[in-house]
């Protein structure tokens, strides 16, 4: 048996893109799926379909820019469910441009989504888990988390942020399993928060490689299934053709 099977995941952002295909994804491999977002109609939709195919999920609407709202998220999947097991920090936002554009709203809006979001994720599930004696962070990053191009500083540096809150759990709690998933071009509609013309110009003739988004749910359920005291810390999946 999978050691998917049975488990309660949370996934935020789980109502588009690489969330959703994480939700189907385990979801078809016995798990407990909660899904969070703010498109309650999207989630109900998944949710739906999940359970029709034979899978376990419930949702609740979800802003993670609000900490209140994550505690009350994470409450509703304890009581579900009694307990959590695994925390995907998905939900992200992607407004990419050049600093000297100075789209300040936007770069707060990542700080806050991107950032912000994951913090209070974890402050709603870190005491949980601790006093469970175990649990699991996946944390969703970037091959923007490894390095700076022309229009992604913002974008990236919030996902440089992912990677130093992971390692920071991981050296700080030896009965926690930290994995960081590091996507590159990948079929989503991160790209519609794009509001600089040249910028989204730029990335719709990158994301002609993106692999789907399944091929990122697959890598999560890889890091979810090991046995317990297999921690597997990182795992960057790209398209073959992306430089
Ligand atoms: P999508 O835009 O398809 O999904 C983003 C998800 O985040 C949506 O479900 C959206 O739901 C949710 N979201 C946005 N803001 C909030 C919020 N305030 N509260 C709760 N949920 C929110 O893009 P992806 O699936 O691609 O993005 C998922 C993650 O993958 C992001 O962290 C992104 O940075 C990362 N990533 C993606 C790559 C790609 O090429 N696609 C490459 C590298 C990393 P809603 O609007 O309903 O709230």
């Amino acid at each position: 048996m999978s050691d998917i099977a049975n488990k309660v995941v949370l996934i935020t952002g789980a109502s588009s893109g690489i969330g959703e295909a994480t939700a189907r994804h385990l979801a078809g491999r016995g798990a407990h799926v909660v899904l969070g977002a703010r498109r309650a109609d999207r989630l109900e939709t998944i949710a739906a379909e999940i359970r029709c195919a034979g899978g376990s999920a419930i949702y609740r609407p979800l802003d993670v820019t609000d900490p209140a709202d994550m505690t009350a998220f994470v409450d509703f999947a304890i009581e579900a469910h009694g307990h959590i097991d695994v925390l995907v920090n998905n939900a992200g936002l992607m407004p990419l441009s050049p600093l000297a554009a100075l789209k300040v709203d936007e770069w707060n809006r990542m700080i806050d989504v991107n950032i912000k979001g994951v913090l209070s994720g974890i402050a709603a599930t870190l005491p949980r888990m601790k006093a469970q004696g175990h649990g699991h962070f996946v944390n969703v990053s970037s091959v923007a988390g490894h390095r700076v191009m022309p229009t992604s500083a913002v974008y990236s540096a919030t996902k440089f942020a992912v990677m130093a809150l992971s390692e920071g759990l991981r050296v700080e709690n030896d009965d926690i399993r930290v994995t960081v998933i590091s996507p590159g071009a990948t079929e989503s509609e991160l790209a519609h928060t794009i509001t600089d013309a040249d910028t989204a110009a730029m990335i719709d003739r990158y994301r002609q490689i993106a692999i789907p988004a399944d091929a990122i749910a697959r890598a999560i359920g890889f890091a979810i299934e090991q046995p317990g005291n297999v921690d597997v810390n990182e795992i960057i999946v790209r398209p073959t053709a992306q430089p």
